[in-house]
């Protein structure tokens, strides 16, 4: 879809499967499995869908991926446990959009765990990690940098440095710091509560809008204030950061992605009875 200069599609960098209770948090399984029938593992599915996002600034092209997947580095065993679809996911994604991986010019993270950074470093000759976007920037809060350093033992699984450690030796990581308009109607906002340095992402120009909550609110079944994931480090947190989303975009036109959902990628927010949401899908 076209937001003013922007030229934004979804491109899915593949899909994988996470426990349905963990998704979920105190939501009751009769209720979530509903919705996701789980495997014989209890696994739901899962997408990653990343955004393209083209335009031009003062004669200059940007071509732009927010969140990377999974990635194709992890050994079968890992794989086999997140129910991984078949590699090669994203350049595939790219690629049908004309797009090779060395043309993305900026890559925006809305945080280091391995589901939205994985895909930013890949295998090189050699059997190390190397940056899979050899040309781009790649933006993250300096507050998830930190954390994903030092990463507290409740998350420590979901901070793999191999995803940002070759960015760094390139030289080609950035940090931000709170709120920041990296180019004209693309704005950075943090989005605390599933991790404290978490930030989502608003393409605003011509008069659209869209936005990416990214782990915020990561399906569109989480579109409903205290639908927390057993995931999110601070519950409380979460549910009013979700509270303002909701305030700028239900009954706005605001189109609104979901990294994680496998069926909705994208849609445009309403609110229903009793305090409930209703998320109308659109194609993107
Ligand atoms: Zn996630």
């Amino acid at each position: 879809m076209q937001i003013g200069r922007w030229d934004v599609q979804v491109v899915s960098g593949g899909t994988f499967a996470l426990d349905g209770g963990a998704m979920f948090g105190t939501v009751p399984k009769t209720v979530w499995s509903k919705i996701y029938p789980p495997d014989e593992e209890n696994r739901i599915p899962m997408g990653t869908n990343c955004l393209l996002i083209r335009g031009e600034v003062g004669g200059r092209r940007h071509v732009i991926l927010v969140e990377t997947g999974n990635g194709d580095k992890e050994d079968p065993d890992w794989r086999n446990r997140f129910a991984l679809g078949p590699p090669g996911a994203l350049d595939a994604a790219l690629a049908r959009h004309g797009v090779r991986t060395e043309e993305i010019t900026l890559c925006i993270l809305t945080h280091l765990h391995f589901d939205h950074a994985g895909g930013s470093t890949r295998l090189g000759p050699e059997g190390r990690p190397v940056p899979a976007f050899p040309n781009a920037r790649h933006l993250v809060q300096r507050r998830d940098l930190e954390d994903g350093r030092r990463p507290h033992l409740r998350v420590r699984a979901s901070y793999l440095a191999r995803n940002w450690e070759p960015l760094e030796a390139a030289g080609l990581l950035e940090t931000v710091e709170g709120p920041s308009e990296v180019l004209p109607g693309i704005r950075l906002w943090p989005a605390p509560g599933h991790i404290a340095g978490l930030q989502g992402l608003t393409v605003e120009d011509g008069g659209r809008k869209l936005l990416f909550p990214s782990d915020l609110v990561p399906t569109a079944r989480h579109i409903q204030p205290a639908w927390c994931m057993g995931y999110d480090l601070d519950v409380v947190t979460c549910v009013n950061e979700r509270l303002k989303f909701l305030a700028e975009v239900a009954d706005r036109d605001a189109v609104c992605v979901f990294y994680h959902d496998p069926h909705i990628p994208a849609g445009t927010v309403h609110s229903g009875d009793r305090g409930r949401y209703l998320v109308r899908p659109l194609e993107i």
